[in-house]
């Protein structure tokens, strides 16, 4: 069976290229009945943090896209790379090399003032372990091949070819006794039975030399399948202003889980003209081949309207819930979560097919859900405030009147009948009606329909909040 990982190193939040790799990760092993591990690459001790793996978890499991087992760290798997390297020494498949500190910088020298990469020379391939210096610690380096080629059959980008005398005999155990990365990745992927490695295309090159250790220990070689990394709506390389954050990030915006795992699907992946996916629908029609070979573009507004149209699908009930459960991450959205009690929910529900009608994010729909929880007097945005300036006063206070004798159940037809009926005795146009009504009732210029507002609040709260602004 299928046994897909995702492999982050915990130096930063979960990035929205890490959550993509994830998600085809996930999405490959459901598709196809198999598991996705997960492991943190733990083994660069400066830079990996405890908090950076606790983003990186709480951002996956927001997302959902939960791995099989445990997570397992590769630090501390670092006595399996070094039984590994040895094993290798054993084979004669790789060498302890003592070249010092000051020879390696010549070579480097030396590389430098022809023009072409660094390369280890090979100077301790060939000579007997008996010459190693007295009580030195040797590096491990592997044997690489130095005449043909090493090809990666790669799923996405198709057979790419690496002569084998660009490849230098590597570093696979520092003279420390540390794994280095790349044969760190090797051994774990081979230990945890990793079939199918789905992962960023800037791992491309590490693919050919992890080859190299994959043949040496005479281990299967996984299937591999590099996706292009995701670039900026510009085409330019990924920045913050891009939309490079981290998932959490897109939490705050109030993104719903689902719609960004369909956008970022949709983010060098297709399935015919598709663009509106639930979950189920991406496990069921995902394929490796499928994955296109050219970098995506990453374009806010889409995302944006693909969230409009996932929120729009929900169910108001479900939409509330998801709304509620996102308020602690949005800015000044505890102080309105706090002023949600049961009756405050049963408002948000009745409210919510006026409401999700407009919104793009849950942070639009708290928005323009806020009105719902003020305290009278209702403060007002600059907008309303000039609505309800000079004649709209005498306007509002007909309306006022209009509404107060309504004998019938206060709802929007109701309500928009009399509201219609006085407009039409006054001459005046429904708009020159409304607009005063909603910037009493809300505060603001723009709402949702505003006789669905008085349906909403109620005769009493509608009728305090107009007779606020009359004086
Ligand atoms: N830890 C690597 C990264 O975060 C991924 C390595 C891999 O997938 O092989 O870029």
């Amino acid at each position: 069976t299928i046994v897909t990982r995702f492999a982050p190193s915990p130096t930063g939040y979960l990035h929205i290229g890490g959550a993509r790799t994830a998600l085809f990760n996930w999405l490959y092993a459901r598709h196809t009945g198999g598991s996705m591990l997960l492991r943190i690459e733990d083994t660069d001790r400066e830079r990996s943090t405890d908090a950076a793996t606790a983003a990186i978890l709480d951002g996956l499991s927001w997302l959902g896209l939960t791995s099989d087992g445990e997570p397992i760290s590769q630090f501390e798997r670092a006595p399996r790379h070094r039984e590994v390297a040895e094993e290798l020494v054993r084979l004669g498949k790789a060498y302890y090399c003592y070249a010092t500190p000051a020879e390696l910088e010549e070579m480097r020298a030396t590389a430098r003032a022809e023009g072409r990469p660094p390369r280890y020379d090979g100077r301790w391939r060939d000579r007997d372990p008996s010459e190693a210096p007295a009580g030195a610690k040797g590096a491990i380096r592997i044997k690489a091949p130095t005449e043909g080629e090493t090809i990666v059959h790669d799923k996405v980008q198709g057979d790419v070819r690496f002569p084998n005398k660009d490849l230098d005999d590597f570093i696979i155990l520092r003279s420390d006794g540390n794994p280095t990365y790349m044969h760190a990745v090797v051994v774990d992927d081979h230990d945890m039975g990793v079939t199918h490695i789905i992962r960023g295309d800037d791992h491309l090159t590490n693919a050919a030399r992890q080859t190299v250790i994959y043949r040496a220990m005479g281990w299967d070689v996984p299937v591999m399948a590099h996706i292009p990394l995701i670039h900026g709506a510009d085409g330019a390389k990924l920045s913050k202003r891009h939309g490079a954050l981290g998932v959490d990030a897109y939490r705050a915006m109030g993104y719903l889980p689902k719609a960004l795992l369909n956008y970022l699907a949709r983010l060098g992946w297709s399935h015919g003209d598709d663009e509106i996916m639930s979950i189920e629908d991406m496990i069921a029609w995902f394929e490796i081949e499928d994955v296109n070979k050219g970098a995506a573009r990453f374009d806010f507004q889409k995302l944006e309207a693909l969230n409009g149209v996932h929120m729009r699908a929900m169910a108001d009930a479900e939409l509330v819930a998801a709304l509620i459960d996102t308020l602690p991450y949005i800015e000044n959205g505890k102080a309105l979560l706090e002023k949600i009690d049961e009756a405050g929910r049963a408002k948000l529900l009745a409210a919510m097919p006026g409401l999700k009608e407009r919104a793009k994010t849950l942070v639009e729909l708290a928005d323009s859900a806020a009105y719902l929880f003020v305290m009278r007097p209702l403060p007002l945005d600059e907008k309303a405030t000039a609505l309800l300036a000079g004649p709209a006063k005498d306007v509002l206070k007909g309306a006022h009147a209009a509404l107060a004798s309504l004998s019938e159940s206060w709802d929007a037809a109701s309500t928009e009948a009399a509201v219609k009926a006085y407009a039409g005795e006054q001459n005046l146009k429904l708009g020159a009606v409304a607009q005063p009504l909603r910037a009493a009732l809300t505060g603001r210029s723009t709402s949702p329909g505003v006789f669905d507002v008085l349906a909403v609040l109620g005769r009493e709260e509608s009728l305090a909040r107009i007779s606020d602004q009359i004086d």
